[in-house]
Protein backbone atom coordinates (compact mmCIF):
# COMPACT_ATOMS: atom_id res chain seq x y z
CA UNK A 1 0.00 0.00 0.00
CA UNK A 2 1.70 3.60 -1.02
CA UNK A 3 0.60 5.87 1.89
CA UNK A 4 -1.04 8.75 0.60
CA UNK A 5 0.74 12.06 2.38
CA UNK A 6 -1.03 14.59 0.11
CA UNK A 7 -3.48 16.50 1.64
CA UNK A 8 -7.22 16.58 1.58
CA UNK A 9 -9.04 19.64 0.77
CA UNK A 10 -10.99 20.93 3.55
CA UNK A 11 -13.80 23.62 3.37
CA UNK A 12 -14.06 25.02 7.24
CA UNK A 13 -17.63 26.53 8.27
CA UNK A 14 -17.95 29.96 10.10
CA UNK A 15 -15.25 31.81 12.19
CA UNK A 16 -16.11 31.67 15.66
CA UNK A 17 -14.23 29.91 18.29
CA UNK A 18 -14.50 26.37 16.07
CA UNK A 19 -13.61 27.48 12.99
CA UNK A 20 -10.54 29.53 13.91
CA UNK A 21 -9.20 26.77 16.27
CA UNK A 22 -9.66 23.97 12.91
CA UNK A 23 -7.85 26.50 10.80
CA UNK A 24 -4.55 27.40 13.29
CA UNK A 25 -4.37 23.59 14.29
CA UNK A 26 -4.12 22.83 10.41
CA UNK A 27 -1.77 25.51 10.19
CA UNK A 28 0.46 24.30 12.90
CA UNK A 29 0.05 21.13 11.56
CA UNK A 30 1.40 21.82 8.10
CA UNK A 31 -1.73 21.88 6.60
CA UNK A 32 -2.35 24.92 4.17
CA UNK A 33 -5.26 22.78 1.74
CA UNK A 34 -8.51 24.54 3.62
CA UNK A 35 -10.64 27.75 3.42
CA UNK A 36 -12.86 28.65 5.74
CA UNK A 37 -15.90 30.20 4.58
CA UNK A 38 -17.84 33.00 6.66
CA UNK A 39 -21.32 34.42 5.63
CA UNK A 40 -20.27 37.49 7.49
CA UNK A 41 -17.41 40.28 6.72
CA UNK A 42 -15.34 39.89 9.83
CA UNK A 43 -14.91 36.75 12.29
CA UNK A 44 -16.09 36.30 15.65
CA UNK A 45 -19.23 33.71 15.33
CA UNK A 46 -21.51 34.52 18.53
CA UNK A 47 -19.04 37.24 19.67
CA UNK A 48 -19.47 39.53 16.32
CA UNK A 49 -23.50 38.71 16.38
CA UNK A 50 -24.14 39.45 19.94
CA UNK A 51 -23.59 43.19 20.65
CA UNK A 52 -26.47 43.95 22.92
CA UNK A 53 -25.14 46.07 25.85
CA UNK A 54 -23.96 44.24 29.01
CA UNK A 55 -22.87 41.32 26.30
CA UNK A 56 -20.31 39.40 28.39
CA UNK A 57 -19.12 36.23 28.85
CA UNK A 58 -20.61 34.18 31.95
CA UNK A 59 -17.12 31.53 32.15
CA UNK A 60 -13.90 33.19 33.06
CA UNK A 61 -11.73 35.06 30.64
CA UNK A 62 -8.88 32.85 31.65
CA UNK A 63 -10.49 29.76 30.73
CA UNK A 64 -12.82 31.08 27.91
CA UNK A 65 -9.71 31.22 25.36
CA UNK A 66 -7.35 29.30 23.64
CA UNK A 67 -5.00 26.60 25.83
CA UNK A 68 -2.49 27.65 23.14
CA UNK A 69 -3.13 30.83 23.36
CA UNK A 70 -3.55 32.67 26.93
CA UNK A 71 -3.33 35.54 27.73
CA UNK A 72 -2.29 37.65 30.82
CA UNK A 73 -3.90 40.85 30.05
CA UNK A 74 -7.28 40.38 30.36
CA UNK A 75 -9.05 43.61 31.49
CA UNK A 76 -11.46 41.50 34.16
CA UNK A 77 -12.42 37.83 35.50
CA UNK A 78 -15.52 37.44 32.88
CA UNK A 79 -14.36 39.57 29.82
CA UNK A 80 -16.83 41.54 28.30
CA UNK A 81 -17.97 41.23 24.39
CA UNK A 82 -15.64 43.84 22.28
CA UNK A 83 -12.67 42.38 24.52
CA UNK A 84 -13.48 38.76 23.47
CA UNK A 85 -13.97 39.68 20.11
CA UNK A 86 -11.21 41.44 19.81
CA UNK A 87 -9.39 38.06 20.99
CA UNK A 88 -10.64 36.26 18.12
CA UNK A 89 -9.32 39.00 15.62
CA UNK A 90 -6.43 38.95 16.91
CA UNK A 91 -6.19 35.18 16.26
CA UNK A 92 -6.69 35.53 13.39
CA UNK A 93 -3.63 37.93 12.74
CA UNK A 94 -1.47 36.00 14.79
CA UNK A 95 -1.90 32.73 13.47
CA UNK A 96 -1.70 34.25 9.74
CA UNK A 97 -5.56 32.95 9.02
CA UNK A 98 -6.51 35.87 6.91
CA UNK A 99 -5.65 34.26 3.65
CA UNK A 100 -7.39 31.67 4.53
CA UNK A 101 -10.56 33.03 5.33
CA UNK A 102 -13.79 34.19 2.50
CA UNK A 103 -15.85 36.62 4.35
CA UNK A 104 -19.00 36.90 2.83
CA UNK A 105 -19.48 33.69 1.32
CA UNK A 106 -22.53 31.46 2.53
CA UNK A 107 -22.63 28.55 2.01
CA UNK A 108 -26.20 27.02 1.75
CA UNK A 109 -26.20 23.16 0.85
CA UNK A 110 -23.54 20.83 0.89
CA UNK A 111 -23.31 17.42 -1.52
CA UNK A 112 -21.44 14.27 -1.03
CA UNK A 113 -20.37 13.46 -4.21
CA UNK A 114 -20.40 9.65 -4.35
CA UNK A 115 -18.69 9.06 -7.08
CA UNK A 116 -15.40 11.38 -6.10
CA UNK A 117 -16.17 10.68 -2.17
CA UNK A 118 -15.94 14.20 -1.54
CA UNK A 119 -18.48 17.09 -1.10
CA UNK A 120 -19.67 19.39 -3.16
CA UNK A 121 -20.55 23.12 -2.10
CA UNK A 122 -22.83 25.71 -2.97
CA UNK A 123 -22.41 29.44 -2.04
CA UNK A 124 -25.34 31.45 -1.67
CA UNK A 125 -24.67 33.36 -5.44
CA UNK A 126 -24.26 29.75 -6.72
CA UNK A 127 -21.20 29.21 -6.95
CA UNK A 128 -19.62 25.53 -6.66
CA UNK A 129 -16.90 24.80 -4.37
CA UNK A 130 -15.25 20.68 -4.34
CA UNK A 131 -13.68 19.93 -0.99
CA UNK A 132 -12.61 16.26 0.19
CA UNK A 133 -13.66 17.19 3.67
CA UNK A 134 -15.97 19.79 5.18
CA UNK A 135 -15.96 20.57 8.75
CA UNK A 136 -18.65 22.74 10.39
CA UNK A 137 -18.20 25.22 13.04
CA UNK A 138 -21.93 26.66 12.76
CA UNK A 139 -22.12 25.68 16.38
CA UNK A 140 -25.62 25.58 18.47
CA UNK A 141 -26.58 28.97 19.07
CA UNK A 142 -26.56 31.08 15.58
CA UNK A 143 -30.16 31.44 14.60
CA UNK A 144 -31.81 33.61 16.49
CA UNK A 145 -35.62 32.42 17.28
CA UNK A 146 -38.80 34.44 17.53
CA UNK A 147 -41.62 34.06 19.39
CA UNK A 148 -44.97 32.64 17.68
CA UNK A 149 -47.31 35.09 18.64
CA UNK A 150 -50.03 36.52 17.09
CA UNK A 151 -49.06 40.19 15.40
CA UNK A 152 -45.68 39.77 15.89
CA UNK A 153 -44.60 41.80 12.79
CA UNK A 154 -47.39 44.12 13.53
CA UNK A 155 -45.49 46.44 16.09
CA UNK A 156 -45.15 49.71 14.46
CA UNK A 157 -42.16 50.92 16.62
CA UNK A 158 -38.39 49.28 16.16
CA UNK A 159 -38.31 45.78 17.24
CA UNK A 160 -35.44 43.57 17.28
CA UNK A 161 -33.78 40.35 18.50
CA UNK A 162 -30.88 40.36 20.98
CA UNK A 163 -28.54 38.80 18.72
CA UNK A 164 -29.17 41.08 15.80
CA UNK A 165 -29.43 44.55 18.65
CA UNK A 166 -30.18 48.15 16.69
CA UNK A 167 -27.83 50.19 18.18
CA UNK A 168 -28.83 52.92 15.73
CA UNK A 169 -32.22 53.24 18.32
CA UNK A 170 -31.91 55.36 21.09
CA UNK A 171 -33.61 53.69 24.23
CA UNK A 172 -33.45 56.95 26.15
CA UNK A 173 -36.67 57.72 28.45
CA UNK A 174 -38.51 55.09 25.82
CA UNK A 175 -41.11 52.49 26.95
CA UNK A 176 -39.13 49.39 26.23
CA UNK A 177 -40.93 45.69 26.43
CA UNK A 178 -38.33 42.82 26.47
CA UNK A 179 -39.63 39.52 25.72
CA UNK A 180 -37.54 36.86 27.42
CA UNK A 181 -35.31 36.02 30.44
CA UNK A 182 -32.79 33.89 29.39
CA UNK A 183 -28.58 34.17 29.56
CA UNK A 184 -28.65 37.26 27.09
CA UNK A 185 -31.88 39.10 28.92
CA UNK A 186 -30.00 39.06 31.97
CA UNK A 187 -26.99 40.68 30.58
CA UNK A 188 -28.81 43.67 28.59
CA UNK A 189 -31.95 44.15 31.00
CA UNK A 190 -30.00 45.86 33.89
CA UNK A 191 -28.50 48.77 30.97
CA UNK A 192 -31.80 48.76 29.43
CA UNK A 193 -33.39 49.99 32.56
CA UNK A 194 -30.83 52.22 33.43
CA UNK A 195 -31.60 53.86 30.13
CA UNK A 196 -35.21 53.30 29.73
CA UNK A 197 -38.27 55.49 30.38
CA UNK A 198 -40.12 52.61 31.21
CA UNK A 199 -39.36 48.80 31.13
CA UNK A 200 -41.49 45.85 30.70
CA UNK A 201 -40.20 42.75 30.95
CA UNK A 202 -42.37 39.54 29.96
CA UNK A 203 -41.03 36.62 31.91
CA UNK A 204 -42.42 32.97 31.31
CA UNK A 205 -40.25 30.95 33.21
CA UNK A 206 -38.03 32.36 36.13
CA UNK A 207 -34.15 31.36 36.37
CA UNK A 208 -32.18 30.48 39.09
CA UNK A 209 -29.22 33.13 38.88
CA UNK A 210 -26.67 33.14 41.00
CA UNK A 211 -24.30 36.04 41.88
CA UNK A 212 -20.99 36.90 39.77
CA UNK A 213 -17.82 37.37 40.81
CA UNK A 214 -16.72 39.76 38.18
CA UNK A 215 -13.67 42.27 38.90
CA UNK A 216 -11.61 44.17 36.61
CA UNK A 217 -7.91 43.00 37.07
CA UNK A 218 -5.47 45.69 38.35
CA UNK A 219 -2.38 46.71 36.40
CA UNK A 220 -0.76 44.70 38.51
CA UNK A 221 -2.10 41.54 38.07
CA UNK A 222 -1.71 41.40 34.38
CA UNK A 223 1.70 42.41 34.93
CA UNK A 224 2.62 39.65 37.29
CA UNK A 225 0.40 37.18 35.21
CA UNK A 226 2.84 38.30 32.50
CA UNK A 227 5.96 38.30 34.37
CA UNK A 228 4.99 34.37 35.72
CA UNK A 229 3.36 32.18 32.92
CA UNK A 230 2.90 29.56 35.55
CA UNK A 231 0.95 31.64 38.05
CA UNK A 232 -1.81 31.92 34.77
CA UNK A 233 -1.44 28.93 33.95
CA UNK A 234 -2.22 27.78 37.29
CA UNK A 235 -5.30 30.02 37.35
CA UNK A 236 -6.65 28.26 34.49
CA UNK A 237 -6.30 24.79 36.13
CA UNK A 238 -7.74 25.97 38.89
CA UNK A 239 -10.62 27.81 37.48
CA UNK A 240 -11.32 24.57 35.19
CA UNK A 241 -11.27 22.06 38.09
CA UNK A 242 -14.27 24.66 39.88
CA UNK A 243 -16.43 24.77 36.91
CA UNK A 244 -16.25 20.85 36.57
CA UNK A 245 -17.17 20.69 40.41
CA UNK A 246 -20.30 22.51 39.03
CA UNK A 247 -21.39 20.04 36.90
CA UNK A 248 -22.65 17.93 39.49
CA UNK A 249 -25.30 20.66 39.72
CA UNK A 250 -27.05 18.92 36.72
CA UNK A 251 -27.06 15.62 38.40
CA UNK A 252 -30.36 14.59 40.06
CA UNK A 253 -30.61 15.45 43.98
CA UNK A 254 -26.93 16.54 43.71
CA UNK A 255 -25.15 18.85 47.12
CA UNK A 256 -23.73 21.05 44.82
CA UNK A 257 -27.54 21.29 43.28
CA UNK A 258 -28.58 22.32 46.78
CA UNK A 259 -25.68 24.55 47.44
CA UNK A 260 -25.88 26.34 44.02
CA UNK A 261 -29.69 26.86 44.36
CA UNK A 262 -29.11 28.17 47.93
CA UNK A 263 -27.10 30.77 46.75
CA UNK A 264 -29.51 31.70 44.45
CA UNK A 265 -32.21 32.07 47.01
CA UNK A 266 -30.06 33.75 49.07
CA UNK A 267 -29.22 36.68 46.82
CA UNK A 268 -32.72 36.93 45.48
CA UNK A 269 -33.64 37.11 49.39
CA UNK A 270 -31.33 40.04 49.28
CA UNK A 271 -31.75 41.71 46.18
CA UNK A 272 -35.81 41.60 46.17
CA UNK A 273 -37.40 43.13 49.51
CA UNK A 274 -40.62 42.87 47.49
CA UNK A 275 -42.22 39.29 48.15
CA UNK A 276 -44.41 39.60 45.80
CA UNK A 277 -41.73 39.97 42.95
CA UNK A 278 -39.77 37.49 44.35
CA UNK A 279 -42.55 34.78 44.47
CA UNK A 280 -42.57 35.38 40.58
CA UNK A 281 -38.61 35.57 40.33
CA UNK A 282 -38.15 32.05 42.14
CA UNK A 283 -38.01 29.09 39.61
CA UNK A 284 -39.93 25.55 40.44
CA UNK A 285 -37.52 23.22 38.38
CA UNK A 286 -34.86 21.71 39.70
CA UNK A 287 -31.50 24.04 39.40
CA UNK A 288 -29.38 23.12 36.52
CA UNK A 289 -32.45 21.56 34.58
CA UNK A 290 -32.16 25.31 32.73
CA UNK A 291 -28.75 27.04 32.14
CA UNK A 292 -28.43 28.42 35.67
CA UNK A 293 -27.91 32.30 35.23
CA UNK A 294 -24.76 34.12 36.43
CA UNK A 295 -25.44 37.49 37.10
CA UNK A 296 -25.29 40.46 40.11
CA UNK A 297 -27.24 43.50 38.54
CA UNK A 298 -30.16 41.42 36.97
CA UNK A 299 -32.24 41.18 39.81
CA UNK A 300 -31.94 45.16 41.42
CA UNK A 301 -32.56 46.22 38.12
CA UNK A 302 -35.95 45.00 38.00
CA UNK A 303 -36.78 46.02 41.58
CA UNK A 304 -36.73 49.31 40.58
CA UNK A 305 -39.58 51.51 39.88
CA UNK A 306 -39.24 51.93 36.09
CA UNK A 307 -39.32 48.20 35.57
CA UNK A 308 -42.40 45.93 35.77
CA UNK A 309 -42.02 42.05 35.83
CA UNK A 310 -45.19 40.57 33.57
CA UNK A 311 -45.67 36.94 34.26
CA UNK A 312 -48.92 36.90 32.25
CA UNK A 313 -48.73 34.68 28.99
CA UNK A 314 -48.95 37.09 25.99
CA UNK A 315 -51.56 36.69 23.51
CA UNK A 316 -51.32 39.18 20.99
CA UNK A 317 -48.49 41.70 19.71
CA UNK A 318 -50.32 45.22 18.29
CA UNK A 319 -48.90 48.45 16.54
CA UNK A 320 -48.63 49.90 19.59
CA UNK A 321 -47.81 47.15 22.28
CA UNK A 322 -48.43 43.89 23.54
CA UNK A 323 -51.29 41.93 25.16
CA UNK A 324 -51.62 39.76 27.45
CA UNK A 325 -54.42 36.92 28.73
CA UNK A 326 -55.41 38.89 31.18
CA UNK A 327 -57.15 41.13 28.84
CA UNK A 328 -54.30 43.99 29.80
CA UNK A 329 -52.31 46.19 26.79
CA UNK A 330 -48.40 47.03 27.65
CA UNK A 331 -47.63 50.29 25.49
CA UNK A 332 -44.34 50.29 24.08
CA UNK A 333 -42.76 52.66 21.93
CA UNK A 334 -39.58 49.41 21.66
CA UNK A 335 -39.71 45.80 21.73
CA UNK A 336 -36.75 43.25 22.20
CA UNK A 337 -36.88 39.85 21.48
CA UNK A 338 -34.64 38.28 24.04
CA UNK A 339 -35.96 34.73 22.55
CA UNK A 340 -32.59 32.47 22.11
CA UNK A 341 -31.91 30.59 19.35
CA UNK A 342 -33.15 27.66 17.32
CA UNK A 343 -30.73 25.42 18.98
CA UNK A 344 -31.63 21.93 18.04
CA UNK A 345 -31.60 21.98 14.29
CA UNK A 346 -27.63 22.48 14.50
CA UNK A 347 -26.66 22.42 10.28
CA UNK A 348 -30.07 24.11 9.71
CA UNK A 349 -30.84 26.09 6.81
CA UNK A 350 -28.09 24.37 5.26
CA UNK A 351 -29.22 21.64 2.81
CA UNK A 352 -27.00 18.27 3.60
CA UNK A 353 -27.20 15.75 1.17
CA UNK A 354 -24.92 13.06 2.21
CA UNK A 355 -23.98 8.98 0.68
CA UNK A 356 -27.06 7.86 -1.33
CA UNK A 357 -28.58 10.74 -1.84
CA UNK A 358 -29.52 11.21 2.00
CA UNK A 359 -30.90 14.46 3.53
CA UNK A 360 -29.69 14.96 7.46
CA UNK A 361 -32.84 16.35 8.15
CA UNK A 362 -34.29 12.86 7.34
CA UNK A 363 -31.50 11.29 9.11
CA UNK A 364 -32.28 13.36 12.23
CA UNK A 365 -35.75 13.81 12.15
CA UNK A 366 -36.08 11.70 15.69
CA UNK A 367 -33.46 14.50 16.83
CA UNK A 368 -29.72 15.36 16.17
CA UNK A 369 -27.34 12.65 16.85
CA UNK A 370 -23.61 12.01 16.08
CA UNK A 371 -20.61 10.23 17.26
CA UNK A 372 -18.73 11.84 19.65
CA UNK A 373 -20.76 14.70 18.56
CA UNK A 374 -18.40 15.08 15.55
CA UNK A 375 -19.17 12.57 12.70
CA UNK A 376 -22.93 11.38 11.19
CA UNK A 377 -22.91 8.05 10.04
CA UNK A 378 -23.53 7.85 6.23
CA UNK A 379 -22.36 11.25 6.04
CA UNK A 380 -18.44 10.69 5.16
CA UNK A 381 -16.04 13.35 5.83
CA UNK A 382 -18.15 15.52 7.62
CA UNK A 383 -16.84 16.45 10.91
CA UNK A 384 -19.13 19.07 12.94
CA UNK A 385 -17.48 21.30 16.10
CA UNK A 386 -19.68 21.99 19.05
CA UNK A 387 -22.11 19.48 17.11
CA UNK A 388 -25.24 17.12 19.03
CA UNK A 389 -24.90 16.64 22.43
CA UNK A 390 -21.34 18.51 23.41
CA UNK A 391 -22.95 21.94 24.78
CA UNK A 392 -21.93 22.42 28.28
CA UNK A 393 -24.09 24.08 31.13
CA UNK A 394 -20.88 24.14 33.27
CA UNK A 395 -18.08 24.96 31.35
CA UNK A 396 -16.12 26.15 28.61
CA UNK A 397 -16.78 25.49 25.46
CA UNK A 398 -13.89 26.52 24.32
CA UNK A 399 -12.13 23.23 26.13
CA UNK A 400 -14.48 21.01 24.09
CA UNK A 401 -13.82 22.93 20.50
CA UNK A 402 -9.91 22.04 21.29
CA UNK A 403 -10.86 18.54 22.01
CA UNK A 404 -12.99 17.90 18.63
CA UNK A 405 -10.34 20.03 17.00
CA UNK A 406 -7.48 17.23 18.17
CA UNK A 407 -9.78 14.61 17.34
CA UNK A 408 -10.23 16.16 13.43
CA UNK A 409 -7.02 15.92 13.21
CA UNK A 410 -6.21 12.75 14.06
CA UNK A 411 -8.67 11.62 12.09
CA UNK A 412 -7.35 13.60 8.90
CA UNK A 413 -3.12 12.21 10.02
CA UNK A 414 -4.69 8.68 9.66
CA UNK A 415 -6.52 9.31 6.57
CA UNK A 416 -3.06 10.59 5.36
CA UNK A 417 -1.16 7.87 6.53
CA UNK A 418 -3.70 5.05 5.44
CA UNK A 419 -3.94 6.34 1.66
CA UNK A 420 -7.79 6.85 2.56
CA UNK A 421 -10.10 8.55 0.73
CA UNK A 422 -12.88 8.75 3.39
CA UNK A 423 -14.17 7.82 6.04
CA UNK A 424 -17.89 7.10 7.77
CA UNK A 425 -18.43 6.04 11.08
CA UNK A 426 -20.23 3.01 11.41
CA UNK A 427 -24.25 3.28 12.37
CA UNK A 428 -23.68 0.72 14.51
CA UNK A 429 -20.70 2.92 16.61
CA UNK A 430 -22.74 5.85 16.72
CA UNK A 431 -26.17 4.07 17.74
CA UNK A 432 -24.03 2.63 20.55
CA UNK A 433 -22.75 5.32 21.28
CA UNK A 434 -25.83 7.66 21.81
CA UNK A 435 -27.83 4.92 23.42
CA UNK A 436 -25.28 5.43 26.74
CA UNK A 437 -25.52 8.69 25.56
CA UNK A 438 -29.17 9.08 26.86
CA UNK A 439 -28.85 6.88 29.74
CA UNK A 440 -25.93 9.17 30.72
CA UNK A 441 -28.55 12.09 30.06
CA UNK A 442 -31.66 10.20 32.25
CA UNK A 443 -28.96 10.72 35.12
CA UNK A 444 -29.13 14.27 34.95
CA UNK A 445 -31.99 17.62 35.56
CA UNK A 446 -32.08 18.43 32.39
CA UNK A 447 -35.31 16.04 31.76
CA UNK A 448 -37.04 16.95 34.80
CA UNK A 449 -40.12 19.52 34.80
CA UNK A 450 -38.64 22.47 32.47
CA UNK A 451 -38.22 23.81 29.56
CA UNK A 452 -35.46 24.72 27.70
CA UNK A 453 -33.15 24.62 23.91
CA UNK A 454 -31.25 21.70 25.46
CA UNK A 455 -34.15 19.42 24.11
CA UNK A 456 -36.31 19.29 20.74
CA UNK A 457 -40.21 19.40 20.68
CA UNK A 458 -40.15 15.97 21.45
CA UNK A 459 -38.03 16.02 24.90
CA UNK A 460 -34.78 15.06 23.76
CA UNK A 461 -32.02 16.11 25.06
CA UNK A 462 -30.09 16.90 22.00
CA UNK A 463 -27.35 19.32 22.53
CA UNK A 464 -25.84 18.80 25.77
CA UNK A 465 -22.66 16.85 27.17
CA UNK A 466 -24.00 14.71 29.98
CA UNK A 467 -20.43 13.75 31.69
CA UNK A 468 -17.60 15.52 33.15
CA UNK A 469 -15.54 17.89 30.28
CA UNK A 470 -13.07 15.09 30.61
CA UNK A 471 -14.50 12.44 29.93
CA UNK A 472 -14.97 14.10 26.38
CA UNK A 473 -11.37 15.00 26.50
CA UNK A 474 -10.43 10.93 26.93
CA UNK A 475 -13.12 9.87 24.33
CA UNK A 476 -11.58 12.19 21.75
CA UNK A 477 -7.70 11.78 22.72
CA UNK A 478 -6.86 10.13 19.89
CA UNK A 479 -9.57 8.92 17.06
CA UNK A 480 -10.28 5.30 16.67
CA UNK A 481 -11.12 4.38 13.36
CA UNK A 482 -12.48 1.17 13.78
CA UNK A 483 -15.40 2.98 14.40
CA UNK A 484 -15.26 3.40 10.78
CA UNK A 485 -16.05 2.33 7.40
CA UNK A 486 -12.96 3.81 4.85
CA UNK A 487 -12.03 3.10 1.81
CA UNK A 488 -9.49 4.72 -1.30
CA UNK A 489 -10.39 5.85 -4.18
CA UNK A 490 -13.86 4.40 -4.43
CA UNK A 491 -13.05 0.73 -2.44
CA UNK A 492 -13.50 0.32 0.60
CA UNK A 493 -10.54 -0.94 3.27
CA UNK A 494 -11.74 -0.92 6.57
CA UNK A 495 -15.03 -1.63 8.42
CA UNK A 496 -16.39 -3.41 5.22
CA UNK A 497 -19.21 -5.83 5.90
CA UNK A 498 -21.88 -5.91 8.88
CA UNK A 499 -21.34 -3.29 11.03
CA UNK A 500 -20.11 -4.95 14.32
CA UNK A 501 -19.98 -3.40 17.89
CA UNK A 502 -17.31 -2.69 20.32
CA UNK A 503 -15.09 0.43 18.72
CA UNK A 504 -13.22 1.14 22.00
CA UNK A 505 -14.30 4.30 22.04
CA UNK A 506 -18.12 3.25 22.14
CA UNK A 507 -17.40 1.16 25.28
CA UNK A 508 -15.21 3.60 26.97
CA UNK A 509 -18.74 5.70 27.52
CA UNK A 510 -20.06 4.16 30.35
CA UNK A 511 -22.50 5.24 32.57
CA UNK A 512 -22.73 6.19 36.33
CA UNK A 513 -26.01 6.89 38.07
P1 LIG B 1 -32.58 31.38 26.14
O1 LIG B 1 -31.76 31.01 27.30
O2 LIG B 1 -33.12 30.31 25.28
O3 LIG B 1 -33.73 32.32 26.67
C1 LIG B 1 -34.83 32.65 25.88
C2 LIG B 1 -35.84 33.36 26.75
O4 LIG B 1 -36.94 33.75 25.94
C3 LIG B 1 -36.42 32.47 27.86
O5 LIG B 1 -36.62 33.23 28.99
C4 LIG B 1 -37.72 32.00 27.24
O6 LIG B 1 -38.68 31.61 28.18
C5 LIG B 1 -38.14 33.26 26.53
N1 LIG B 1 -39.12 33.02 25.48
C6 LIG B 1 -38.95 32.33 24.35
N2 LIG B 1 -40.10 32.33 23.64
C7 LIG B 1 -41.00 33.04 24.36
C8 LIG B 1 -42.36 33.38 24.18
N3 LIG B 1 -43.04 32.98 23.09
N4 LIG B 1 -42.98 34.12 25.14
C9 LIG B 1 -42.31 34.50 26.24
N5 LIG B 1 -41.03 34.21 26.47
C10 LIG B 1 -40.38 33.48 25.54
O7 LIG B 1 -31.77 32.33 25.14
P2 LIG B 1 -30.56 33.32 25.48
O8 LIG B 1 -30.84 34.11 26.68
O9 LIG B 1 -30.23 34.05 24.23
O10 LIG B 1 -29.39 32.33 25.82
C11 LIG B 1 -29.14 31.20 24.99
C12 LIG B 1 -27.82 30.59 25.34
O11 LIG B 1 -26.80 31.42 24.81
C13 LIG B 1 -27.50 30.50 26.81
O12 LIG B 1 -28.11 29.47 27.50
C14 LIG B 1 -26.00 30.37 26.77
O13 LIG B 1 -25.60 29.07 26.49
C15 LIG B 1 -25.66 31.29 25.62
N6 LIG B 1 -25.30 32.58 26.18
C16 LIG B 1 -24.14 32.59 26.87
C17 LIG B 1 -23.76 33.75 27.47
C18 LIG B 1 -22.46 33.72 28.20
O14 LIG B 1 -22.27 34.58 28.99
N7 LIG B 1 -21.59 32.74 27.98
C19 LIG B 1 -24.53 34.89 27.39
C20 LIG B 1 -25.70 34.85 26.66
C21 LIG B 1 -26.09 33.68 26.06
P3 LIG B 1 -38.76 30.07 28.68
O15 LIG B 1 -37.64 29.93 29.66
O16 LIG B 1 -40.10 29.97 29.27
O17 LIG B 1 -38.58 29.22 27.47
Amino acid sequence: MTARRTSPSIAILGTGFAGLCVGIQLLRAGITSFTIFEKASGPGGTWRDNTYPGAACDIPSHFYSFSFDRRADWSRAYARQPEILAYLEGCVDTYGLAPYIRYDTEITSLHYDDERNGWHLTTATGEQVAADLVVSGLGQLNRPAYPTITGLHRFAGPAFHSARWDHDVDLTGQRVGVIGTGASAVQFIPPVARQAGHLTVFQRTPNWVIPKQDRAFSERTKARFARHPGLERSLRWLLYGVLEINFNTMRRRSKVGAAIEAAARMQLKQQVPDPELRSKLTPDFPVGCKRVLIASDFFPSLAQPNTTVCTETITEIDPTGVRTIDGEHHDLDVLVFGTGFTSTEFLAPMEVIGRNGVDLNDAWRDGAEAYLGITVSGFPNLFLLYGPNTNLGHNSIVFMIEAQTRYLLHCIDQMQAGGLQWIDVRADAMSEFNTALQRAVDGTVWGTSCTSWYKNAAGKVTNNWPRHTYHYWWLTRRADLSAYHSGRDGGMTQGNGADTTGSRSTLAFTTKR
